[in-house]
């Protein structure tokens, strides 16, 4: 049967990548497989049908490749958010705190308009500090957030913590 326990068949866990001490979630097995990535998809598609979505957020690089196929099936268009210098027109950016030092994300300045709903879809919610930039920059445009829905959500990082007032959905979760 589809569900929870199932779909985590199909995420391999790798031991100390890409830095030690760190169990990397790949979601590579899910996505060659018809079965587990049509659930995936179809899952965050049914967790947000009943609400107005104008846009879906896809993070880079791996949140793009389920953040388009829910776009795609919600009827919605599809944002980029990308690490910087890739977008080549105007840009918004925003600098968050890693463990050691900072990052920046980037969203084209007129990727989002002003009261548009945005859905945000990355493949992994972990620390959350990725998931509130993006949410920063949305915005900062103007536009709402109608919720965020990742594959894998890691509980221990307490990312949702840094997203409180946000509707979360995740479809697997490890401690
Ligand atoms: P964070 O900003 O800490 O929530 O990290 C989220 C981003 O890092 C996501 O875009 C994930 O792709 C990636 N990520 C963080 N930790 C892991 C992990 N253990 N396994 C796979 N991807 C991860």
């Amino acid at each position: 049967m589809a569900d929870a326990e199932w779909l985590k068949r199909h995420i391999r866990d790798i031991a100390d990548f890409p830095t030690p001490g760190i169990v990397f979630r790949d979601l590579t097995p899910l996505l060659g497989n018809v079965e587990a990535m049509r659930f995936t998809v179809d899952a965050l598609v049914d967790a947000f049908a009943g609400r107005r979505v104008d846009k879906v957020v896809g993070v880079e690089a791996r949140g793009f490749i389920l953040a388009a196929p829910v776009a795609y099936r919600l009827g919605a268009g599809f944002v980029p958010v990308r690490k910087p210098g890739k977008l080549p027109w105007r840009t918004e950016t925003e600098e968050y705190a890693l463990e050691y030092g900072v990052d920046r994300l980037e969203m084209h300045s007129d990727g989002l308009g002003a009261g548009e709903a945005v859905l945000v879809i990355d493949d992994v919610i972990a620390t959350g500090g990725t998931a509130r930039a993006t949410v920063q920059l949305i915005e900062r445009l103007g536009a709402t957030v109608a919720g965020l829905g990742f594959a894998v959500e890691l509980t221990l990082l307490a990312g949702r913590e840094k997203l409180g007032g946000y509707d979360i959905v995740s479809l697997v979760t490890y401690e």
